[in-house]
C-alpha cells in the first residue's frame, strides 16, 4: 500500500521535470504575474506545532477561477530534537523537489519567487483542496528527514496576509545571507555541493562556498554543511578543496574532481570566479543571469523578475534558455543576487568594474555593494535601452571599462599586419585578425561565440566605403568558431 493512498493523483519521482503550459494550467500561484509570493520553513519548539496540522488561509483549489493567477504563501514548520535552524534553508529548497513528484503540480524557483501551476488534468481527477498538497509535504518530509518529528503546514491564498508573512520572510532570508558575508573561501578546508537540480539540468553540479552562494540563492555554505551532516545520502555533500590551482579564477583541485565525478565526465574544470573559460554551470533556478555585452565588452546582468528586454535586446526567458540546462555557457551564467554582493564577484573578469547595465530594482536592492565610484556609472533600463545609448552613456560617465576600449585600440592599430590596414582595391579580402574584446580572444577553446550579437568593426573601415564606415555582421543563436574571415565583393552584373 502506499503512502499516496488517499491522495487523487500519482506521486513520485516519474513526475520531476513535469512542465505545464498555459493551455493546461486550472490555476497558477506566484510567477511573474504576481507580486508577492514565498515559501518559507521555520524551526520550532515541540510544544508549538501540531504535527500533521494543515491549515489553509483564504480561498482553497475549489475556490478559485480557472486560467487565473494568485498569489500565495507557503509556512512549513518543523520541531525535533535534532533540528537546528541552520537546517531550514536546506529543508524548504526540498519543497521545490516533493511538490514536483505531484502528477500535474509544477513548481519553479525558491523563496520570494515561487510559481507554481496545477494542471487542468489534475484537477479533474479530483486534486481540488490544499489539504492534498499539505499532506504530501508532511509525508514526504518525515519519510525524508526522520529527524523531523512534527510538522506542520500552513498555505495563504488571503492576500493580506500573504503581506504580512511576505515581509517577515524577507527578512529571513537576509538574515540567513548574512551569516556568510564575513566569512571567505580561504577560510574554509572545505566547500559544498549540491545536485538537487540535476533532475532538470543533469550535468549541473552547484559548488557552493562562503563566497559563490548557490545560484539559486536559497543555499549558503553552512545551509550545505548543515545538510551534509543531517543527510549524508541527500543532494547535499562535501567538496575537499584541493589545491588552489589559481586564485584569480577560483579553480581548486578538489572542486575540478567531484565536478567530474558528480556531472558523469561532461564538466571538467570549474572557474568559480569567472563567467569566461569554465564558468560554474547554470541549472534553471538562477535568480540572475550574468551576460557578456560584446559591443561594449562589459557584463550586464538581468534577473527573473525583469519584464521587457535587457539592454541586449533580449529578454530574460531567451538568455535563460541558453544559459541553462546544466552547460557551461562562456558570457552566460546563473548567479543568485548575494554573489553580487561577495568580494569574488566576477573577479578574474573584473568583477564590478566591468558591469555596465543592470535592471533598476536590482540596483536598489544591491546599492551598498556596488564600489561607490561606480554607482552612477552603471545604467539601468532608465538610462539607456540599447547598446548604442549604452556606448554612450558609458563615455559619458567615464565608466572604467571606456578606457579598455581605447587600450584595446591602440593595441590593434600597432599590432595589426598590414595587409589589414587599408588594402587597396581588393577582390578578396583576408581578414588576419578581427577586433575582439581582448578577455574573449584569451579563453580557451575560442571566442563564445554564442554571444556574438554585435559589430564586428573591421579596422579603418571596409576596402572601398566611405571613410570611418563600418558594417555589422550579425549571429544569432549559433556556435561558429572563426580562425580565418574571407570577405568577397561582389561586382555588378558580376558573381
Ligand atoms: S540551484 Fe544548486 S543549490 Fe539550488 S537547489 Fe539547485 S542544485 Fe541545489
Amino acid at each position: 500500500m502506499s503512502m499516496f493512498d488517499d491522495i487523487p493523483v500519482d506521486v513520485g519521482v516519474v513526475y520531476e521535470g513535469e512542465r505545464i503550459r498555459g493551455k493546461d494550467m486550472q490555476f497558477e500561484f506566484g510567477g511573474p504575474n504576481v507580486e508577492q509570493k514565498f515559501e518559507l520553513v521555520q524551526a520550532r519548539d515541540m510544544k508549538e506545532i501540531e504535527d500533521g496540522k494543515i491549515i489553509i488561509q483564504g480561498p482553497d483549489l475549489k475556490d478559485l477561477e480557472e486560467g487565473k493567477s494568485y498569489p500565495l504563501g507557503i509556512l512549513v514548520e518543523v520541531a525535533g530534537k535534532e533540528i537546528e535552524k541552520d537546517l531550514e534553508a536546506v529543508l524548504e529548497r526540498r519543497i521545490h523537489e516533493f511538490i514536483n513528484f505531484v502528477e500535474g503540480f509544477m513548481h519553479l524557483n525558491q523563496r520570494y519567487d515561487i510559481w507554481l501551476r496545477l494542471s487542468k488534468a489534475s484537477y479533474k481527477k479530483g486534486f481540488n483542496s490544499f489539504q492534498f498538497l499539505g499532506k504530501v509535504l508532511t509525508r514526504l518530509f518525515k519519510s525524508e528527514f526522520p529527524i523531523i518529528e512534527k510538522i506542520q503546514v500552513t498555505f495563504i491564498t488571503d492576500p493580506k496576509k500573504i503581506s504580512e508573512w511576505y515581509k517577515k520572510a524577507l527578512q529571513i532570508y537576509e538574515a540567513r545571507d548574512a551569516r556568510a558575508r564575513g566569512m571567505k573561501d580561504e577560510d574554509v578546508t572545505e566547500f559544498y555541493g549540491c545536485v538537487l537540480c540535476q533532475s532538470f539540468a543533469p550535468s549541473h553540479v552547484c559548488i557552493i562556498s562562503p563566497n559563490r552562494i548557490s545560484l539559486c540563492g536559497a543555499i549558503n555554505w553552512f545551509d550545505a554543511r548543515a545538510a551534509a551532516r543531517v543527510d549524508p545520502k541527500g543532494p547535499n555533500f562535501m567538496v575537499p578543496k584541493g589545491e588552489l590551482l589559481d586564485e584569480i579564477h577560483g579553480e581548486y583541485s578538489g572542486v575540478n574532481e567531484v565536478a567530474k565525478q558528480k556531472s558523469l565526465g561532461e564538466v571538467e574544470r570549474v572557474w568559480m570566479y569567472s563567467m569566461f573559460g569554465y564558468p560554474h554551470t547554470s541549472c534553471g533556478c538562477f535568480e540572475a543571469i550574468a551576460f557578456y555585452i560584446p559591443e561594449v565588452d562589459g557584463i550586464g546582468i538581468v534577473d527573473r523578475g525583469y519584464e521587457g528586454t535587457a539592454v541586449n535586446g533580449l529578454a530574460f526567458s531567451t538568455m535563460a534558455n541558453q544559459t541553462g540546462g546544466g552547460k557551461q555557457v562562456e558570457g552566460f551564467n546563473g548567479i543568485a543576487i548575494e554573489y553580487m554582493r561577495s568580494p569574488r564577484f566576477l573577479q578574474a573578469d573584473g568583477g564590478w568594474n566591468r558591469v555596465v547595465w543592470l535592471p533598476s530594482n536590482v540596483k536598489e536592492r544591491v546599492l551598498d555593494a556596488i564600489p561607490e565610484g561606480l554607482r552612477d556609472k552603471i545604467a539601468t533600463e532608465k538610462d539607456v535601452t540599447n547598446t548604442t545609448e549604452l556606448r554612450q552613456w558609458l563615455k559619458d560617465k567615464g565608466h572604467p571599462i571606456v578606457k579598455q576600449w581605447k587600450e584595446e585600440v591602440v593595441a590593434e592599430v600597432t599590432e595589426a599586419p598590414a595587409e589589414a590596414v587599408y588594402p587597396t582595391a581588393p577582390t578578396e579580402y583576408t581578414l588576419p585578425q578581427v577586433t575582439m574584446p581582448a578577455t574573449m580572444a584569451a579563453v580557451p577553446g575560442g571566442v563564445p561565440v554564442a554571444l556574438l550579437q554585435g559589430v564586428l568593426q573591421l579596422p579603418g573601415g571596409i576596402p572601398g566605403a566611405a571613410p570611418g564606415e563600418g558594417f555589422q555582421l550579425i549571429f544569432k543563436n549559433v556556435k561558429i568558431k572563426v580562425d580565418k574571415l574571407i570577405i568577397k565583393r561582389e561586382e555588378k552584373g558580376k558573381k
